[in-house]
């Protein structure tokens, strides 16, 4: 039986993982802060559903206390640790740059440094789309070198793939970012497009919608994105000894240090976005058009070819199917 770490457990993406795998009968042990960025009831909520399996366990504790981490790794033996937590969000990473400093980059070092120590077989870690910045040519590839981040956010996370890049380089640490390009689906994040609208339109009061809807995101369903992060995390990079180049090299699935996209491949520009949430819901959404926000980018699109060649990830779930998805869940767990 494998045991993984789960950094971020109480998150979105966290915990759609982790119960993926303790279904599987794995051991998971989930590290978070519950701190309050968005509701910690919601958090909580996801933590007692995890909380069932007797193959859990929790430790509440901050990226930043190292000497947390450093015991945490000194109690288990990680087959495998995928490392989620992290401050997320672009806007407000502009009222708010410390958190992200203090999560995304020490927190990320005391992650680093304890696999390091502990000769973890893999890491596996969430980068993102919003490193791609603006501009950039169509789909994103990751053989494209980028390095215009347009947010504190999006800079912490292409920091994050360069510290990787110095750890495999420099000990051998078999690591793998995975840019993740706006994961939607149920137990989703309430600062994100397709909570804030659903709850909106239900309320009866106004979206906003920015760049007038024709911002394009290539929108990933939650169970598409687990099933590429298991098996990414299960797939352990060999360190490859004769391994001499500075470049990431996506195509090499014997590489100590990768970079994927893991995405939809199939941008929707937000109008239609919206569309799909109206038809599922039955009402017609109050929009209030604005102008383009301050550190977002006008599309995102995925390139998944390097991600489907190294692990064999195919997204197939649909917007509607995704968005209807969304929608039973948010009724049933508000109740309205
Ligand atoms: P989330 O905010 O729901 O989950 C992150 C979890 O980490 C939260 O539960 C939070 O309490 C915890 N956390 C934050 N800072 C911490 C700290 N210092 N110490 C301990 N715990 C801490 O976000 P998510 O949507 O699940 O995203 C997971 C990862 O994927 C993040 O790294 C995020 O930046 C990245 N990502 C997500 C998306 C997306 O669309 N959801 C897109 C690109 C990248």
């Amino acid at each position: 039986m494998s045991t993984h770490l789960i950094t971020g457990a109480a998150g979105f993406i966290g915990y759609h993982l982790a119960e993926r795998l303790l279904e599987r009968g794995d051991r998971v042990v989930g590290l978070d802060n519950l701190n309050d960025y968005y509701s910690v009831e919601l958090k909580k909520s996801r933590l007692d559903r995890l909380q069932r399996h007797d193959n859990f366990t929790f430790v509440k504790a901050d990226l930043v206390d190292q000497a947390a981490i450093d015991d945490l790794f000194a109690k288990h033996d990680f087959d495998r640790v995928v490392h989620l937590a992290a401050q997320a969000g672009v806007r407000y990473s502009l009222t708010h740059p410390r958190a992200y400093v203090q999560s995304n980059l020490v927190g990320f070092t005391n992650i680093l440094e304890a696999c390091r120590h502990a000769k973890t077989p893999h890491l596996t870690y969430a980068s993102s789309s919003s490193v791609y910045g603006g501009g950039t040519q169509m789909p994103f590839s990751t053989s494209q070198r980028v390095d215009h981040p347009l947010s504190l956010y999006a800079a912490t996370k292409k920091s994050n793939e360069l510290m990787a890049h110095t750890y495999s380089h420099l000990y051998g640490l078999p690591t793998t970012g995975l840019r993740f390009f706006t994961v939607y689906g149920p137990w989703g994040r309430p600062d994100m497009a397709l909570f804030l609208f659903v709850k909106a339109i239900l309320e009866g009061r106004p979206i906003d919608v920015f760049n007038e809807g024709k911002m394009r995101r290539d929108f990933t369903y939650i169970d598409d994105i687990v099933e590429g992060v298991d098996r990414t995390s299960q797939q352990i990079a060999a360190p490859d000894p004769n391994w001499k180049s500075d470049e990431p090299d996506p195509s090499s699935s014997n590489a100590p240090y990768r970079i994927y996209n893991i995405g939809n491949n199939d941008p929707v520009e937000l109008g239609v976005f919206i569309e799909t949430i109206e038809k599922e819901l039955g009402i017609t959404a109050q929009k209030n058009m604005l102008p383009m926000q301050p550190g977002d980018v006008p599309a995102t699109y995925a390139d998944t070819s390097a991600l489907e060649s190294a692990v064999g990830f195919k997204p197939k779930t649909p917007i509607q199917t995704g968005i209807a998805n969304f929608v039973a869940w948010y009724r049933d767990y508000y109740g309205v």
